[in-house]
């Protein structure tokens, strides 16, 4: 069995503590490798690499198109490597082979693009009110970045975190989840081929309460990316104001998949099912509430459970499997308690509800695909974040009402509206309070365009420009062209 030590500094690093976590492959419910499990004294080892790295080493003094050709060099690596990779990942995780290989693809493109981004970083000069005054200001990189990430995409998370971070001039420690390290670490191994300087991307693994709260309250991080549940991001940001740190925060959801009676009910029905059983519906944007316009409901729930009853469970790795095992033993119990409330508060199961078993199942912790039928918004299993292939019905008449229940929860993440009338389409997605608004698709995400979330589900913008401001600091320098003091020092202002 492989044992994978931290990445510190360009190099393998045992644990201070001598400590090796097990990572289980879910599908299997087996042992493959072991990581490292870190302690402060590790993190504390990362941060001063990185540290050194972004202020007196290579990286610092490096020009930023240089920095941009090493990025591309990370993107290239990824790119011959993918199908490893993904394998690994779904290995780890129990993601399916299928839709890693896809993934892959975007992770090298997310290093071209903040390739691209890293010398077009500028400050601006400005046209202050004092005519001796010379002023501009410049971006500057914020500082050290932590990254701290969840199971369900590790590489995915790492690169949208790392890549604007590094072509902003910053250097990181990632910590990846305890239950899935082993894909960043292995990315981690590509940077050195790359020309990545030692100590600029370092990654450091173990549990959060351990090695992860040290760097959330180490002194010389200066900025703190997470993503993972909101309970976690909430402890986050609370530790994180006692020293000010800057945060970002991707978090959790209960997001509406909203279908009119005047929508393409095939595509519909297509993208609840791979809105909610996709990824075993352990996706931060799961289209967990399915919100359905009364005059359709029974025809529409027809086809649903038409397509949800020929999902396919089974091993990550076969190209026929549709829906994998849930990827921790702590996740699959929540996902059996929550069917356990659902049953509990009156909602009324159409498909599913328990563990799913049967041939070529036994080994991992499978669920059935699972309907509840008859939910109010105000049950829990309408309001509380499951991450797991399970789906309430709502029904609703009208677009005031569909808004209302839509915005009825403590998340804002993403939300869909399945309709063929453009003026309803651009009317909902104005009015729905969530950070990114599908009409007539699910799931479709890009690099290039903001993704983070309102409310409970986050701080902050992850791709696209924009997030490369989430690891810049801007910094103002008046320059005086002035021969002689000023008549009065004390009121220049
Ligand atoms: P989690 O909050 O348990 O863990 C996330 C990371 O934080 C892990 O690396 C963990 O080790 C670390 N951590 C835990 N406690 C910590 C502490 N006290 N201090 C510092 N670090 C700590 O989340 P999870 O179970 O790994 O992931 C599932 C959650 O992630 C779901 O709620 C899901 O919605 C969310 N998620 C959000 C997005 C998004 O982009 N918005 C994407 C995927 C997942």
């Amino acid at each position: 069995m492989k044992r994978y030590g931290h990445f510190i500094d360009g190099k393998d690093v045992e644990p201070h503590c001598g400590e090796w976590i097990e990572t289980v492959d879910p599908y299997r419910g087996e042992a493959w490798a072991s990581i490292a499990r870190g302690s402060a004294h590790d993190a504390d080892r990362a941060v001063a690499a990185a540290r050194m790295a972004m202020t007196k080493g290579e990286w610092a003094r490096m020009s930023a198109t240089r920095r941009g050709r090493v990025m591309r060099n990370i993107g290239d690596a990824v790119a011959s490597h993918a199908a490893r990779l993904a394998e690994i990942e779904a290995r780890d995780n129990g993601k399916l082979l299928a839709e890693m290989h896809g993934q892959l693809n975007a992770i090298a493109e997310c290093w071209y693009y903040y390739a691209g981004l890293a010398d077009k970083i500028e400050g601006s000069s400005v046209p202050v009110e004092k005519p001796e005054i010379f002023a501009f200001t410049t971006r500057e990189p914020i500082g050290v970045v932590a990254a701290l990430t969840a199971w369900n995409s590790p590489l995915w998370f790492a690169t949208v975190k790392c890549a604007p971070a590094m072509a902003a001039g910053c250097a990181v420690v990632v910590k990846p989840s305890e239950f899935a390290s082993v894909s960043t670490l292995e990315m981690a191994a590509l940077m050195r081929d790359a020309g990545v300087p030692d100590g600029v991307f370092n990654v450091v693994t173990g549990l959060g309460q351990e090695v992860g709260a040290a760097l959330v309250e180490h002194r010389d991080v200066a900025k703190i990316s997470f993503t993972g549940s909101d309970t976690t991001g909430t402890r986050i940001y609370e530790t994180a104001a006692r020293s000010l740190k800057r945060v970002s925060l991707e978090l959790g959801g209960k997001s509406p998949n909203i279908v009119f009676a005047d929508a393409d009910l095939d595509l519909a029905a297509a993208g609840v099912v791979s809105g909610i059983f996709g990824a075993a519906g352990q996706m931060c944007s799961a289209g967990s509430r399915l919100l359905v316009e009364k005059s359709i409901k029974e025809v529409f729930v027809q086809k649903l459970l038409k397509l949800a009853t020929d999902i396919r469970l089974g091993d990550p790795m076969d190209p026929q499997t549709n829906v994998g095992p849930i990827a921790t033993p702590p996740q699959f119990q929540k996902v059996l308690d929550y069917i356990a409330i659902a049953k509990k508060e009156g909602a009324r199961c159409i498909l599913g509800g328990k563990q799913a078993a049967g041939p070529g199942l036994q080994g991992g912790q499978f669920v059935e695909p699972t309907i509840f039928d008859d939910v109010t918004n105000g049950m829990r299993i309408a309001q509380e974040e499951v991450f797991g292939p399970v789906l309430s019905i709502i029904e609703f008449s009208g677009e005031e009402q569909a808004v209302e229940i839509g915005n009825d929860v403590a998340f804002g993440l993403v939300a869909a509206v399945w309709t063929k009338s453009i003026g309803r389409a651009l009317r909902m997605s104005k009015a729905l309070h969530v950070g990114t608004v599908w009409i007539n698709t699910y799931r479709t995400y890009s690099y290039m365009m903001p993704f983070g979330g309102m409310k409970r589900s986050g701080i902050g913008r992850e791709q696209g420009i924009e997030s490369v401001n989430e690891y810049l600091e801007t910094k103002s320098v008046f320059i005086s062209a002035a021969e002689h003091a000023a008549t009065n020092a004390f009121v220049q202002r």
